[in-house]
C-alpha cells in the first residue's frame, strides 16, 4: 500500500467534501494566508453533524484536528503539516432571525464582508473587524476589534450564544443559561474549546458611517501620537481611529495616516467629531466620505510574495510619553509598520472578568508588522523581534488575533493569571485530552 493509498483509507468513511494529498483542489486547501500545510485530510463539513463525525474520525486515525473558519490566523494555525483540517467554510449561512430584537445565526465559517453585505439592506451591522475575508469564527473567539469598537465593544460583546461540537462529539447550545462558564470562556479564549458551527448576535442598527483616511506629514511622531492620544481619550465614542504609521518601504517615503471610521448621528456632529483631526500635524490628504459601513471593510489580498511578515501586538492602558518614545525608536529602525488601534469607549464599559478577553482598560492596541525577506535567517527575525521586544515588556498584555507566534509567553500575555486558571478549569470540562491544541493553547492542568 502506498502512503497515498494509506492516507485514503484514514479518510474513508468522513462525511462531506474530503480532499486528500494529490486530489484536486487539495493545494489551496491546504494552504492558508500565512502558512502552507499538508494535512493528512481537509474536511468540509456541512452541518455540526458532520463536524462530529468528522472528529469521532479524528479520535479513531490519531489525527490531530485544526480548525478553520476564515482561514486568517497570523500564526497559522488553521492549517497544519499532518493530521485533520476541519475547514468550516460551508457552514457560513447569515440568517436574520428575528428584526425587532436585531438578531442573527451567523454560521463559523462566514466571512465578515459576508455578514455586513447580508445585513445592510435590514439597517444593522455588527461590530467587527475591519477586512472582508476575515472568518467569524476566528475574529469572534479571540474578541473582534474593529471600525465600531469604541462605539459598540468588541464583537463577543454583541453575542448571546453559540452552537459547538464539543471533543466528544456532542452538539451544545451555549448561553448565558446554559453551560455559562463555556460561554464566558468561548468570548475570548479562543478555539480551545469545541468546535464551534454558529453564532447568535445581537447586530448593531447601523447603516451609513463616515469613514476614510486623514494623511499627516510624518514629521514630529512623539507630538503627532501625543496629540491624537489626547484627542481620543477626550473624543466621541462614536469615532473609531486607527493612526498607522509605515516607515520607508518599497520605495515609498514614510507615512503617517489616521483611519477613521464614525458611526454616529450625521451631519454636524461628524464634523464635529472629526474636525480636531484635521488640525492634527501638518495634513496632506483627506478623504473622509459618508459610506454604507458594508463597503467599509477591507480585502485582505494576497501576502506579498518574497516577503516573511511577522505580527505581534501589545495592549496599552496609558500610553505615556515614555512608551511614545520607544515607538519613535522601533519605527526608525525601518521595516517595521506599526497601527495604534484607539479602544476604550463601550469596550472599557464590560468588566474585566465579564469575559475571557481580560484587558478591558487598555486605551489602545499596538500592532508591529516587521517585514522581513522570505529566506530570512533566525539572526534577522530574531533582531526584528528584539526592537519589538521593549514594546511589548511596556503593554499590559496581548490581543490574541494579531499575533504570528503562539508561544507559552504569548498566552501568558493574552490571558492574565486568573484569567488562565478559569479558562482551564473550563478547558478540563469540556476538552481534558486537549484534542484542540492548534492555537492559543490552553492546557487542561490538573485543577
Ligand atoms: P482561522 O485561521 O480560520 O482561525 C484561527 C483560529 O481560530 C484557528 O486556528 C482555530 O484555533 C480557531 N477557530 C477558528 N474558527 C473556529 C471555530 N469555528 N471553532 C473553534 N475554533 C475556531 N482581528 C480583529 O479583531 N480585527 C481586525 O480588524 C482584524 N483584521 C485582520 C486583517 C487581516 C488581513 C488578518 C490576516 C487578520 C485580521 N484580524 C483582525 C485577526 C483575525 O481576527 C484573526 O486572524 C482570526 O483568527 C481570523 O479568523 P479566521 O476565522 O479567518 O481564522
Amino acid at each position: 500500500m502506498t502512503l497515498h493509498d494509506s492516507v485514503q483509507v484514514r479518510a474513508t468513511g468522513l462525511p462531506g467534501e474530503v480532499l486528500t494529498p494529490g486530489q484536486d483542489g487539495y493545494d489551496e486547501a491546504a494552504t492558508t494566508l500565512f502558512a502552507a500545510g499538508t494535512p493528512e485530510v481537509v474536511i468540509r463539513p456541512r452541518d455540526a453533524a458532520e463536524v462530529a463525525a468528522a472528529l469521532r474520525h479524528a479520535a479513531r486515525a490519531g489525527l490531530t484536528p485544526s480548525v478553520r473558519s476564515g482561514g486568517h490566523s497570523m500564526a497559522g494555525l488553521s492549517t497544519h503539516t499532518d493530521g485533520m483540517i476541519i475547514d468550516l467554510v460551508r457552514i457560513s449561512q447569515i440568517e436574520v432571525a428575528d428584526r425587532a430584537s436585531r438578531q442573527v445565526r451567523i454560521g463559523a465559517g462566514a466571512t465578515w464582508g459576508a455578514v455586513a453585505a447580508v445585513l445592510q439592506p435590514h439597517g444593522l451591522g455588527l461590530t467587527a473587524g475591519d477586512t472582508r475575508d476575515v472568518g467569524v469564527g476566528g475574529l469572534t473567539l479571540g474578541g473582534g476589534i474593529g471600525w465600531l469598537v469604541r462605539r459598540y465593544g468588541l464583537a463577543i460583546d454583541s453575542l448571546i450564544g453559540a452552537d459547538l461540537v464539543t471533543a466528544a462529539g456532542q452538539l451544545l447550545h451555549v448561553d448565558a443559561d446554559h453551560h455559562g462558564e463555556l460561554f464566558w470562556a468561548l468570548r475570548g479564549g479562543g478555539g480551545n474549546f469545541g468546535v464551534v458551527v454558529s453564532f447568535d448576535f445581537i447586530a448593531q442598527p447601523v447603516t451609513s458611517v463616515h469613514y476614510g483616511a486623514i494623511g499627516y506629514h510624518p514629521g514630529d511622531l512623539p507630538q503627532l501620537i501625543g496629540d491624537w492620544r489626547d484627542l481620543m481619550r477626550a473624543g466621541d465614542e462614536n469615532l473609531t481611529t486607527t493612526l498607522a504609521l509605515t516607515p520607508p518601504m518599497f520605495g515609498q517615503p514614510a507615512s503617517a495616516t489616521l483611519m477613521c471610521c464614525y458611526a454616529g448621528p450625521g451631519g454636524d456632529a461628524a464634523a464635529r467629531a472629526l474636525g480636531p483631526f484635521r488640525q492634527l500635524g501638518a495634513v496632506t490628504s483627506d478623504d473622509i466620505r459618508a459610506m454604507l459601513y458594508a463597503e467599509v471593510l477591507e480585502d485582505a489580498g494576497r501576502r506579498p510574495g518574497g516577503l516573511r511578515i511577522e505580527t505581534r501586538n501589545t495592549l496599552v492602558a496609558d500610553l505615556g510619553n515614555e512608551f511614545i518614545g520607544a515607538i519613535e525608536t522601533l519605527f526608525g529602525g525601518r521595516r517595521t509598520a506599526l497601527a495604534l488601534r484607539s479602544l476604550g469607549g463601550a469596550v472599557a464599559r464590560v468588566p474585566a472578568d465579564a469575559t475571557a478577553f481580560a484587558h478591558r482598560d487598555a486605551e489602545v492596541m499596538l500592532v508591529a508588522t516587521m517585514v522581513l525577506p522570505a529566506d530570512a535567517t533566525p539572526e534577522q527575525a530574531g533582531e526584528a523581534l528584539a526592537r519589538w521586544a521593549p514594546l511589548a515588556a511596556h503593554g499590559s498584555g496581548a490581543y490574541v488575533n494579531f499575533l504570528g507566534s503562539a508561544s507559552e509567553a504569548d498566552v501568558a500575555a493574552v490571558y492574565p493569571p486568573a484569567t488562565y486558571r478559569r479558562l482551564a478549569a473550563v478547558k478540563r470540562a469540556y476538552d481534558p485530552g486537549n484534542v484542540f491544541r492548534r492555537n492559543h493553547n490552553i492546557r487542561p492542568g490538573q485543577g
